[in-house]
């Protein structure tokens, strides 16, 4: 058995749909499973409308008509008119617009899991739909009903004892009907049958649990890029494909922010010893390939840059130590207020850390915090991170830039920086590439 997982970009527009098909054709004989993203850039359209509804603007009813038109436009490219398929899509968005109109009355993060989560349903309806349409038969599971998680709304964790039970007893009966099964990334569901959503960029870690529970032999992660860099190829033109890397190296590049793959991919995957490939679906010949093997690991250095950071800055009001208890009062506010932390640095009165921007919840943390500590922070920060460069050629480039914290350990640099500070650097970085 095979798990697919196809992102957002790879469902963008009916073309990239329809590129999907000779993937399918390939691999007809295996049992597959796929597991799908909102289509291009849903989820954030789905988290802007979810905004508009809960404050009652005026221009809710134009964002949710654009996210419609974007998917009807889609399917009036791949289907007949008088295709059910239309029906269907208008149903899930009937459903969609109810639950928007309770969102004012809920809390945020639950009414983002029953809401947001409507960019998977509906892409994987759509692609469901059209591979049947084109003749192979498949099967489509609502996610909800078998990747069971907590009710921590918008990180949920896994629930694996159940999970494990759902998928491998259920979801591998719908193989005895047919060879493909279609579900969607990102969406699961508490015991009480309330949808959770796992975090933004997910579906990768989705796909893992699926892969794990069903015994997968590998698992594909298909991209629009030819597996991982060891550069953001954008910014550097040298970026090289790292062809087989470890899972021990590929969750600290992506821990760091390396954006090709989630973190939490790794570890379902690990514990099973599946393979994963990420391969470019313009040229399938072209893979990286991630399992515990590490001869290769280091052997290219790898820069990661990852933009939008905050630094947060904590020192207690009456000049006391920040001790073990004090740290685990500060972090538990960072883990419920969904702040992505990076890096932690301390000293006997600060405690430092770096976090991913979550301007939503900004003003609540720093409200929380503040009533015990002294809080400075600094936004629009950039952290880079380089692994496996030994020498200091990288600290030498930053010597007459201001970077706002810095750590070294044996095999990482890393460098906080205003953000487009390193713009001028860019050339110089190059070239270490
Ligand atoms: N659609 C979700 C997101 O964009 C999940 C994912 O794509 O992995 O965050
Ligand atoms: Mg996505």
């Amino acid at each position: 058995m095979l798990v697919y997982k196809f992102g957002g970009a790879s469902v963008k527009d009916a073309d990239s749909i329809r590129s999907l098909l000779p993937i399918i054709e390939k691999q007809k004989s295996e049992k597959l499973v796929f597991v799908i993203s909102a289509m291009g850039k849903m989820t954030n359209a789905f988290e802007i409308l979810l905004e508009l509804y809960r404050k009652d603007d005026s221009d809710k009813q134009n964002q949710l008509n654009q996210i419609k038109s974007f998917h009807f436009n889609i399917i009036g490219e791949l289907f007949e008119n008088d295709h059910s398929v239309h029906e269907e899509i208008n149903h899930c968005f009937d459903q969609l617009e109810a639950k928007l109109l309770q969102s004012a009355k809920e809390s945020y993060d639950f009414s983002y899991d029953q809401t947001v989560g409507y960019g998977e349903l509906l892409s994987s309806l759509i692609l469901s739909e059209f591979i049947n349409n084109c003749g192979t038969k498949n099967c489509r599971f609502d996610a909800s009903e078998f990747l069971i998680t907590n009710d921590k709304y918008r990180d949920a964790g896994v629930d694996w004892t159940r999970t494990k039970e759902k998928i491998s007893v259920k979801l591998a009966e719908a193989f005895v009907n047919c060879n493909l099964v279609i579900t969607q990334g990102f969406i699961g569901g508490t015991i009480e049958g309330l949808r959770t959503t796992i975090g933004r960029e997910g579906s990768d870690y989705s796909a893992a649990i699926f892969a794990h529970c069903l015994n997968a032999s590998e698992l594909t992660v298909w991209k629009d890029v030819p597996g991982i860099l060891n550069a953001d190829p954008k910014l550097f033109a040298n970026a090289k494909i790292l062809k087989h890397i470890s899972y021990h190296e590929t969750i600290e590049l992506a821990f760091y922010g390396a954006s090709v793959i989630h973190p939490r991919t790794l570890q379902p995957l690990k514990a099973k010893q599946i393979p994963l490939y990420i391969r470019s679906y313009a040229d399938p010949k072209i893979a990286s390939l991630i399992d515990e093997n590490s001869k290769s690991d280091g052997e290219i250095p790898s820069f990661i840059i990852k933009e939008n950071q905050i630094l947060f800055t904590i020192a207690s009001r009456d000049f006391t130590f920040i001790d073990a208890e004090k740290l685990t009062q500060i972090l538990k506010l960072f883990s419920i207020y969904h702040f992505h932390i990076r890096l932690i640095q301390n000293s006997a009165l600060n405690f430092s850390l770096i976090t991913d921007e979550n301007p939503l919840q900004l003003e609540e943390i720093l409200k929380q915090l503040q009533t015990d500590y002294i809080v400075k922070y600094n936004r629009n920060l950039s952290l880079l991170t380089v692994r496996h460069l030994l020498n200091d050629s990288v600290s030498k480039l930053f010597s007459d830039t201001e970077v706002l914290l810095e750590m070294h350990s044996r095999l990482t640099q890393q460098f906080v920086l205003h953000s487009g500070s390193f713009n001028d650097k860019m050339l110089t970085l190059n070239t270490i590439v």
